[in-house]
């Protein structure tokens, strides 16, 4: 007799599906938004660096250099900054320290497909609001007496950007709400909230260095917020591990935040090529969604988004594309270098001359 150990939540649970990480070499990889180009050479020297006493030692439990690091470049106080290993983590302590309360949670549906499995995994109570037909997010949709509101902006996978005025509308219509923004794509055309932070208590901003700051392979995850609202992450982190970031990770976080010259050139590279990409997605046929982070999200006017998502996988290029309503027509393409977007365009080419 089989004896069951699962309890009634693990049996339930809809676990999150990340992209796919093929280990094959060879592949065009446009499905994760990681970026095209490597960290600073500043981040790979610190790594060189690292010898055996570094990791003999146990790491600085509240990585304060790093915090310190990321608050300076902000202007922010240290006791406003919070790290863990990668937004995803940061996002956890999130749901379960601060969004867990007697009323709702909101967020749009459509966004980060993460957000409904935490609620499940931490019994968030929560409901999700349709965007508008056009995918755009408005303030007035959002319940001023809900606990709480958490959004990507821009958003994900549309990469539609809420502007700061929208973020500032949110934060007024409900003092008491606390408003999570999700910034993972920011660094690409958006403007941050953190600047707000002076003004409004009921704000937390979540970054994240896997992006923009291409270390995505380190795990490294920040929150911005009152000392109180960071405060109460710090307990839940505290609880399951008080070392936070390893000696590595904090090594290099640090080069990542002092290099700004290789941040605000990798960025720029980006934007240019994301521009150029939708252009030439827009000639093929897609309709491309304004973009202001580094992927985009397009629909093609007469082949179904399923047909060209498996016949770029079987020529080795793979982009993302969900199996839910309103958006299953739809693909979303990380922007790789001219030449990673020079190789899908060409094959798009030729999938499409046969699939028409
Ligand atoms: N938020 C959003 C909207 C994302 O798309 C992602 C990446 N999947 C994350 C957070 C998490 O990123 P990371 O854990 O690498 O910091």
């Amino acid at each position: 007799m089989s004896r069951r150990f699962w309890n009634e939540l693990t049996t339930r649970l809809e676990p999150y599906t990340p992209g796919e990480q093929p280990q094959i070499e060879k592949l065009l990889k446009l499905n994760t938004n990681e970026s095209p180009y490597p960290p600073s050479p500043r981040v790979l020297d610190a790594l060189r660096a690292v010898d055996g006493d570094d990791l003999l030692r146990y790491p600085d439990p509240a990585s304060k250099e790093l915090r310190q690091t990321v608050a300076d470049h902000h202007g922010i106080h240290v006791d406003s900054v919070f790290v863990g290993n990668g937004s995803d983590e940061v996002l956890s302590h999130v749901f379960q320290g601060l969004l867990k309360q007697q009323r709702e949670l909101l967020f749009p549906d459509i966004s980060y497909s993460f957000y409904p499995v935490w609620c499940q995994l931490h019994d968030v109570l929560y409901r999700q609001i349709p965007l508008r037909e056009d995918f755009s997010l408005h303030p007035d949709d959002y319940d001023s007496s809900a606990a709480a509101v958490i959004l990507p902006n821009p958003n994900a996978p549309t990469g539609l950007l809420l502007p700061l005025e929208g973020i500032r509308q949110f934060l007024d219509a409900a003092p008491d709400r606390l408003l999570v923004v999700d910034e993972a794509y920011i660094d690409f055309g958006g403007q941050s909230a953190i600047p707000l932070l002076a003004q409004y208590d009921n704000l937390l901003v979540v970054q994240t260095l896997s992006k923009s700051r291409a270390l995505a392979g380190l795990r490294i995850g920040l929150a911005f917020g009152s000392p109180e609202l960071i405060e109460g992450l710090v307990r839940i982190k505290d609880s399951f591990n008080s070392y936070p970031l390893d000696v590595v990770a904090q090594r290099a976080g640090v080069e990542a935040y002092r290099d700004t010259a290789w941040f605000a050139q990798c960025c720029r590279k980006v934007v240019e090529s994301r521009e150029s990409l939708s252009r030439n997605l827009a000639a093929l046929g897609f309709e491309v969604l304004p973009s202001s982070a580094n992927f985009v999200f397009v629909k093609h006017a007469s082949v179904s988004g399923k047909e060209i998502f498996e016949a770029l996988r079987e020529q080795g290029v793979i982009v993302r594309r969900w199996d839910k309503p309103r958006i299953s027509e739809y693909l979303r393409i990380s922007v790789g270098t001219g030449e990673q977007c020079a190789g899908l365009l060409t094959t798009l080419e030729s999938v499409l001359a046969v699939l028409k």
